[in-house]
This record gives structure tokens, sequence and C-alpha cells, in this order.
């Protein structure tokens, strides 16, 4: 089946003063998958992802997303994209349910709280306040505001940093079911099991530029195929294994 492009990138390059953070990049996101832009510090992913969610201005370059031309209607691109907040946008007299309810209105949406946090295991926080909340529960929250206003792509930066290896598998669990009710994901990440566990493709970045995009598979095939070998045979299970194997799945959230 033909797959449905939900954002298209074309040539974007970035400047600030005289330093060009994106040097061109190209690349297409597909309606329902979970699409990584992985590559190390510095390496313009941030920029790339706050242009394409109209909160930065591209020095040049075509953006489009579900068809949407970016110079042409950003306000359109706005309503149909799902954007984390920064924390501070979660007034702390305001619990789980009336924050939800605050964003609903925001948006014109109607939601019903109680199952959105059901969605995401926060059923019993719903009369907590944000800052009640552990790592884990913080960030399933604010992937919880992303969908809100019911958008076809959301995007997620760094959306396990800091978090435990049960919060970390439980949010991976959570980003897949997002994607199988048919929200298209684009996420970054410096973690590859991650990326390799999660991403239907991802595009690597350095410098400004994509030098890969495929789906993980096709990536280590390749380099598999060029004569890459590991050095040392690689182990049955690796130390996360035994953590996890020791302490259980279970979220740990005291
Ligand atoms: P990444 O998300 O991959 O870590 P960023 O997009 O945040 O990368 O940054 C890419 C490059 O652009 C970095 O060298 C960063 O220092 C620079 N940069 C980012 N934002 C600004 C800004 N507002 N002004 C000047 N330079 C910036």
């Amino acid at each position: 089946m033909e797959k449905r492009t939900m954002i298209a990138v074309k040539d974007l390059v970035k400047q600030y003063g005289d330093f060009t953070a994106v040097k061109g990049i190209s690349f297409e996101v597909f309606e329902g998958e979970i699409f990584g832009l992985l590559g190390p510090n510095g390496a313009g992913k941030s920029t790339t992802l706050e242009i394409i969610e109209t909160l930065r201005q591209k020095t040049s370059g075509e953006v489009w997303v579900d068809g949407i031309n970016l110079d042409e209607n950003p306000e359109a691109i706005k309503k149909i994209i799902g954007v984390q907040l920064q924390s501070s946008g979660y007034y702390p007299g305001l619990n789980l349910v009336e924050l939800i309810k605050m964003f609903a209105g925001l948006y014109n949406q109607q939601v019903d709280p109680k199952a959105l946090l059901r969605l995401f295991n926060l059923e019993d926080k719903a009369n907590a306040r944000y800052k009640a909340l552990s790592g884990g529960q913080k960030q399933r929250f604010s992937i919880a505001t992303t969908l809100i206003n019911k958008p076809k792509v959301i995007f997620l930066d760094e959306p396990t940093t800091g978090l435990d290896p049960q919060a970390r598998r439980n949010l991976w669990d959570l980003i897949q079911q997002v994607r199988d009710q048919g929200t298209t994901v684009v996420i970054t990440t410096h973690y590859m099991d991650e990326a390799e566990f999660l991403c239907d493709r991802c595009a690597i970045v350095d410098s400004g530029r994509v030098i890969a995009v495929d789906s993980p598979d096709a990536l280590i095939d390749n380099l598999v195929a060029s004569g890459f070998e590991r050095k040392k045979e690689v182990k049955k299970a690796n130390l996360e294994d035994v953590f996890i194997h020791l302490t259980g799945k279970d979220l740990r959230e005291a």
C-alpha cells in the first residue's frame, strides 16, 4: 500500500547569525509511523522540530504538514499538531483534571479528562498537582496533553530522558499505543536502544545534515552488509536486562 506523507521537509536551512545550524535537510514522515530524529547534541534536531512546529523561523527551504505549506498557513498546521509544553505552562494551583480542562478550553475541544488520564495510567493522580508527580508520571502527563487537540502528529523531544528503565519501557508502550490509534509520532532521542525498539523509521542527523534515513533494521543490515563486525561476541543479555529481571517491570513511582 502506498504510504501517505504526513510531513515533508525540503532543503531546510536555518542560520543563527553567521552559523548555519541546519544545512539543507530533506526528509519525509509517513502517516501512522513513529519517526525518530537521531543525532549528537548540536546536530540541529530541536531546531528542525521547532521549525516544523511553527515555533521558529526557517532561513530557507520548504515544509508541509498534512499537505499544508508552512509558509502559506502556519495557523492551520498549529491546529493539527500536538506539542509538549514546558513544565512552566502547568499552573501550580491546578490539578491534572483541571489542567486538562483548561487546555481543552484553549483548544476549544471536548475532552474527557478521566478517560485521557486512564489511557496514560494516571487515573489515581487525577486530583494531584503536576509538581507532586514522579518523573515518569510527569512525562506521561506531558504526552497526554499533546493529544488534547486531537492532533494528526505529535512531537516528543527526548521523551524518556532521566527516567528509570521501568518508566522508559512503560513510556515506549504508551507511545506505541498512541501510534496504533492513528497518530503519527515524531521523536528525538539520544538512546539508540530506544530508537531501535520504537522507531518505524529514523533520520540520523549530524552537523546540520541528514546522513541516513531508513528503518532501524535496514540501517543495521546496511552496516553489516558493508563488512562491519562487532569487536566482542554479542552477549545474550545486557545490564539493563539484568536490572529489569531483578527488579521487575512494574512501575515504581514512590
Ligand atoms: P540538537 O537539538 O540536535 O541538540 P539544536 O537544534 O538545539 O541541536 O542546535 C543546533 C546548533 O544550533 C547548536 O550548535 C546550537 O548551539 C545552535 N543554536 C541553537 N539555537 C540557537 C540560537 N537561538 N542562537 C544561536 N545558536 C543556536
